[in-house]
């Protein structure tokens, strides 16, 4: 589009806002009251042909943002001369960092939080798409199905949970099985093996939970869900097992750039001086490419909730499941009755929307995930979750699993997808600035996609460095295959009872909910990473995670891990430093001084 006919677009949007071109991208500018105008401005400027991307610098009126930044300063990296710096430690970074590990690299992973996983990558669903809704050319369709086919290897070398259940579609109406065919087809195209229209009957063999509407659907066999933060977890420490060294509570807060090559970081635990860096930062990776000097798109983060089904339930559902975006759902049919006009808005809607829509999620562990929504909100860290949304998904699952009510929800979360206004992700080397790599603009399908992203990126990364005459080996030591302590209440009978002979504390049983022993808990505790929060050892070993959400098993893993790390329990976070759970010392046990 030509910048004056877009000025005139936006000028309907709001007379504050202004467009420009600046080194090859559409810059916006100006101020507005609405978060959603500073959205709709963002995509009227998309234009992928003209532009390498938009920036989009409107302000909105009043608006703070509250950015999480580490509580603790210090100089422990001061002067840190590495070969590659990775920012962020979520998947994108974890799995960047185990690629790196391939290679006699000096690696360091700095993290704003206190763990990894925890951003959005703790924050999904967990599903392994098949990659049905990306458009032929997108890197989302070419990373999600190279991610999808590496999951297999990746999990049994990681030791990670993965089944393949398959995603399934519902359809409502007859007229929709020739749309459905088309579907097929352009998905047999894109290269997604495995994708069948099945009738009702047949469906049901595969799930049980089909939905008294459907008359049948694609069933697409690629489809799988994981554990996401604990693949996340598993390439971490794979990665710090082969030699990355990994740091947490540090963050990115500026970069001196010269000569189009980043010179050092500053960091705050001092200045870090990198070949290399790779920009992983999720939500914030525009902030980071302009630091770099290389910002060439924005991030408008986009929020979705879920809803948690106790496992009582987890039988209803066994694969990942909502309605196709061409049908209306029995649940829309109030909206649009005797609307054809709003019959046909709701689905151009439903197909355009930017959510896979997915309704019903069953997970490794053996819950149901109900959600997610999609919608756009400035705070780049929401994770707060409120009464409307839970209703709505309340609302939109009833329609696929009526057996699920609300006394079967045990928690809530929300996550942000760090999503672009060109809807795709950006992988590839910086524009102007050379020594950073981006692993940007990584929404879903993030979880299947990152691993993929990671083996481009640093083949990109340690050609730059070797075209800079760094010779770079391969780590003829690197070892793939990592594993996870034992899980007890998993174990055949015979080998849980020669575990608890060999030690008593794997009969301890601490967290009652999710049957979670003493012992694994300090396995959690002996990770090739930092572990010193209560989340940390939550989503290595599930403490907290069950009906109760903690209530009992709390104040035994602050002990836990005040034992293993030296700190106070009153010192224990949460998440991260500044977070603290208790107020002052805890009392004593028993026969305790
Ligand atoms: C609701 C929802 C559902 C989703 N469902 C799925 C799904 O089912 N399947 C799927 O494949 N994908 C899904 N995704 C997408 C997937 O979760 C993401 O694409 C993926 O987790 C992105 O990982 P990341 O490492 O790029 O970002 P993140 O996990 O967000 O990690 C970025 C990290 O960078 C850190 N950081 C930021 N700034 C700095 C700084 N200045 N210094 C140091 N550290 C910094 C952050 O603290 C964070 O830990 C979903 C996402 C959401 C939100």
């Amino acid at each position: 589009m030509q910048i004056k006919k877009l000025r005139k677009k936006l000028l309907a949007v709001d007379p504050g806002i202004t467009a420009r071109e600046a080194d090859g991208c559409l810059v916006l500018e100006g101020e507005t009251d609405e978060w959603s105008k500073v959205v709709k401005a963002g995509r009227l400027a998309v234009d992928k042909k003209r532009y390498l991307g938009v920036v989009n610098d409107i302000r909105l009126k009043g608006y703070v943002e509250k950015e999480r930044r580490p509580a603790v300063t210090d100089d422990s990296l001061e002067g840190e001369q590495v070969d590659v710096l990775i920012i962020g430690a979520g998947i994108s970074g974890a799995a960047a960092a185990r690629e790196c590990s391939r290679y006699r690299l000096k690696t360091l992973v700095i993290e704003k939080g206190g763990d990894v996983a925890v951003g959005q990558s703790s924050r999904n669903g967990g599903v392994v798409h098949t990659g049905i809704s990306f458009g032929k050319k997108s890197l989302k369709l070419k990373y999600c199905l190279r991610g999808n086919e590496m999951y297999t290897r990746l999990s049994e070398e990681l030791d990670v949970p993965l089944e393949r259940p398959g995603q399934i579609m519902f359809i409502r109406h007859r007229f929709e099985v020739p749309i459905t065919r088309v579907v097929k087809w352009t998905g047999d195209r894109k290269g997604i093996p495995g994708i069948r229209y099945l009738n009702r009957e047949k469906l049901a063999k595969i799930d049980p939970a089909v939905p008294a509407w459907a008359i049948g659907g694609l069933h697409m066999a690629s489809g799988g869900i994981t554990c996401p933060y604990k693949m996340t977890i598993a390439l971490a420490e794979n990665a710090a097992e082969n030699g990355v060294r990994f740091c947490f509570e540090t963050m990115a807060l500026g970069m001196k750039v010269e000569d189009g090559r980043i010179l050092s970081v500053q960091t705050n635990r001092g200045t870090v001086f990198p070949k290399v860096v790779i920009n992983a930062a999720g939500t914030y990776a525009d902030r980071i490419a302009r630091m770099a000097e290389d910002q060439t798109f924005t991030i408008h983060p986009r929020k979705g909730s879920y809803l948690v089904v106790d496992k009582k339930k987890g039988h209803l559902s066994t694969s990942s499941m909502g309605k196709a975006p061409y049908t209306i759902s029995p649940y829309q049919d109030a909206a649009v009755k005797g609307s054809l006009k709003k019959a046909v808005g709701m689905l151009l809607e439903n197909i355009h929307s930017h959510s896979k829509g997915i309704a019903v999620i069953h997970t490794i562990d053996n819950n149901i995930l109900l959600g997610p929504e999609a919608i756009e909100t400035p705070d780049r860290e929401s994770t707060e979750t409120d009464r409307q949304t839970a209703d709505t998904l309340m609302q939109i699952q009833h329609e696929v699993v009526p057996e699920i009510s609300r006394s079967d929800i045990i928690t809530y979360f929300s996550g942000v997808r760090s999503a672009s206004y060109e809807e795709d992700f950006v992988v590839r080397q910086g524009i102007r600035t050379r020594n950073i790599f981006e692993m940007a603009a990584i929404q879903s399908p993030g979880v299947t996609a990152a691993p993929a992203i990671a083996v481009d990126i640093v083949r990109w990364a340690v050609d730059y460095l070797r075209e800079q005459g760094l010779a770079v080996e391969e780590n003829e030591d690197f070892r793939p295959k990592h594993r996870f302590p034992p899980i007890v209440r998993e174990m055949p009978d015979e080998e849980r009872d020669a575990l608890i002979r060999r030690d008593p504390d794997y009969g301890e049983i601490v967290c009652r909910c999710e049957e979670v022993s003493r012992g694994e808990i300090r396995d959690a505790l002996r990770s090739s990473l930092p572990v010193y929060t209560l989340d940390a050892v939550k989503r290595r070993v599930r403490p907290g995670m069950g009906r109760c959400q903690g209530g009992f098993c709390t104040p035994e893993v602050l002990r836990l891990i005040a034992e293993a790390s030296g700190m106070k329990p009153e010192e224990i976070a949460k998440s991260s430093t500044g977070s603290e759970i208790l107020k002052g010392p805890i009392r004593p046990r028993e026969g305790e001084g």
